[in-house]
């Protein structure tokens, strides 16, 4: 249709154009053989009137474009005109001949000009009413296009286009006009969307420059998370996400903290110089407490425990509500506030994030711990002993210290049993993991072993005395302890064995064997008593060994 339109337009130019110049060209030529004319009767009268006045008289009078002649006193007219011939006779007379032609020749000239100055005026302006009428759908079309290209580069996608042209036209813009629509649905359901992923997140503004920025962030947010997956504790999290506040928000005074939910416990992770937020006791804390961010830009004064007059705050708990809440305390001065509070949701985003992959990290290391921690008693168990042992034994070869072995065991603990009962025999067992856990330093281990046998490894030992004095005031403590159940009270004694790494043998788990050997040791010559390994003590146990073997198949064949 624009095609046709361009064509038809292009036509009626040409053919306007060519019938104007073909007038122009008749009207000239017109024009120019008229001048051709007189110009050439003129210079003819001149030259007849110069030869003979009478026969010029004559001449002149046959003359078709003469218009009148005149004879008058040379004294009466003096005027000259263009159309004027003024011949001087003889006499005191004037011939005057007026040339009808000539001013006809001039009028005529007028006439042209003016025929086509009003012939032009009348062609530009049809020209332009048909152009007007043709074109001015067209170009408001495009007006109204580029205002709305103008506004959807700014994220504004509401300016529709509208013709009342029944063509391809306003095909194209119905098509354009959902394609907007369509823009416009596909913003809000990503803007929904984002609502989601970053809560809080600020709609305004550019919406494409928003959407850019936002899935810029999510992107860095989901890269994060699964850099913290792999990440081995909670603490490495942690460290990660100090960095980022440093160094990715800038943020310059902040304190990081952790609830332990089910002790109450406050752990502080980092907190930069200067302490605004100075609590011991989690209650004292408004964000853990109702699980929702403090701002004291929106609610000034929210929290009675935020020290610092000159700051602003705002308190971000996160949480999975398992194990843990962290709380992230951030303090701003207004300029801060002002250049920062955009990027709350992002920083929110990013504790959301870490806040379940800590909780997996907490839950791992719980269910961990408890593996390897005896039910019953709460000392470490033999499985913790066989982590760490190796390791513990590395490390004093390596600081050129020693290891002290204690292994024991209750003694008749059988008749505790048979007598009180299985309850009264854990009783006995819970007493005496409470004496091994106060009885050591906390760099030592009290191990349950299995049973009713117990072992503690002392770390960093300078002699052998200090071993076996540590190992008499554990049999000792138990002891004088007195036990009560079921209305009951006892006292029950400890045997104890001791071997010292690498005093008596280079491998660890032989000096597990020989503490174990020493015990038997107590147990042979008494019970309630310490005994330190002495190599001995292996020919007697392989020989009471097998006198136990001996005594048993001699049970079995009797
Ligand atoms: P000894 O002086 O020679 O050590 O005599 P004993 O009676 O202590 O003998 P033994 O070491 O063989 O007894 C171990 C008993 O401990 C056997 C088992 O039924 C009991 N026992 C093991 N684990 C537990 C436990 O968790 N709770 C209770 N109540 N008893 C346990
Ligand atoms: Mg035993
Ligand atoms: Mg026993």
């Amino acid at each position: 249709m624009k095609r046709k339109i361009l064509i038809f337009i292009f036509l009626v130019i040409t053919v306007g154009g060519i019938i104007f110049t073909a007038f122009t060209a008749y009207r000239f030529s017109t024009i120019t053989d008229l001048a051709i004319k007189h110009s050439a009767e003129t210079i003819r009268d001149i030259y007849i009137y110069s030869q003979d006045k009478q026969e010029a008289m004559n001449l002149i009078k046959n003359m078709p474009n003469i218009q009148k002649i005149e004879i008058v006193d040379r004294s009466k007219y003096v005027k000259s005109h263009k159309n004027i011939v003024v011949i001087p006779l003889n006499t005191d007379k004037k011939l005057i001949i007026h040339f009808k032609s000539l001013a006809e020749f001039e009028n005529e000239k007028y006439n042209v000009i003016l025929e086509t100055i009003i012939i032009n005026l009348i062609f530009i302006a049809i020209s332009n009413l048909l152009l007007n009428w043709l074109i001015s759908p067209y170009l408001n079309v495009f007006e109204e296009l580029r205002k709305s290209i103008e506004k959807a580069r700014h994220g504004d996608f509401s300016e529709k286009l509208h013709t009342k042209l029944k063509n391809e036209l306003q095909k194209i813009i119905e098509n354009y006009n959902l394609f907007l629509d369509q823009l416009n649905k596909n913003f809000a359901l990503i803007a929904n969307n984002l609502s989601i992923l970053i809560p809080n997140v600020s709609q305004k503004g550019n919406r494409l420059v928003a959407v850019q920025r936002n899935m810029e962030i999510l992107a860095d947010v989901n890269k994060f998370k699964k850099i913290i997956e792999e990440d081995a504790n909670a603490d490495e999290i942690f460290e990660r996400i100090i960095d980022i506040f440093k160094n990715k928000f800038h943020l310059t005074n902040f304190k990081l903290y952790a609830v332990l939910n089910a002790k109450q416990e406050i752990k502080v992770i980092y907190q930069t110089q200067k302490v605004c937020c100075d609590i011991d006791a989690p209650s004292l804390c408004r964000a853990y407490r109702t699980s929702k961010e403090m701002n004291s830009i929106k609610f000034p004064h929210v929290c009675p425990n935020h020290i610092c007059k000159d700051t602003k705050y705002i308190c971000i708990p996160f949480s999975t509500g398992g194990t843990f809440t962290g709380v992230a305390s951030i303090n701003f001065s207004i300029e801060e506030y002002k250049e920062k509070k955009d990027l709350i949701p992002y920083i929110e985003s990013y504790l959301n994030e870490a806040a379940s992959i800590i909780e997996a990290k907490y839950t791992l290391d719980l269910i961990k711990e408890t593996s390897l921690r005896d039910q019953l008693t709460g000392l470490y168990n033999r499985r913790y002993l066989e982590e760490i042992l190796d390791k513990l034994a590395a490390s004093a070869i390596r600081e050129k210290s020693m290891l002290g072995i204690l292994m024991i065991d209750v003694d008749y603990f059988k008749k505790v049993n048979d007598t009180l009962g299985h309850d009264a025999g854990d009783e006995v067992l819970s007493q005496l993991a409470k004496v091994l856990a106060n009885g050591v330093r906390e760099s030592d281990f009290a191990i349950r072993f299995g049973g009713e046998e117990f072992i503690v490894v002392l770390q960093n030992v300078k002699n052998e005395e200090s071993v076996m004095f540590v190992a008499e005031k554990i049999r000792k403590m138990f002891e004088k302890m007195q036990i009560t159940i079921n209305n009951k009270t006892f006292t029950k004694t400890i045997s104890i064995g001791v071997s010292i790494f690498p005093k008596d043998t280079l491998k660890i788990w032989e000096s597990i064997k020989f503490a174990d050997i020493a015990l038997y040791e107590a147990k042979r010559t008494g019970r309630n008593k310490v005994v330190r390994f002495n190599p001995d003590m292996m020919k007697e146990a392989a020989y009471d060994q097998t006198a136990k073997c001996s005594d048993n198949s001699s049970t079995t064949e009797g």
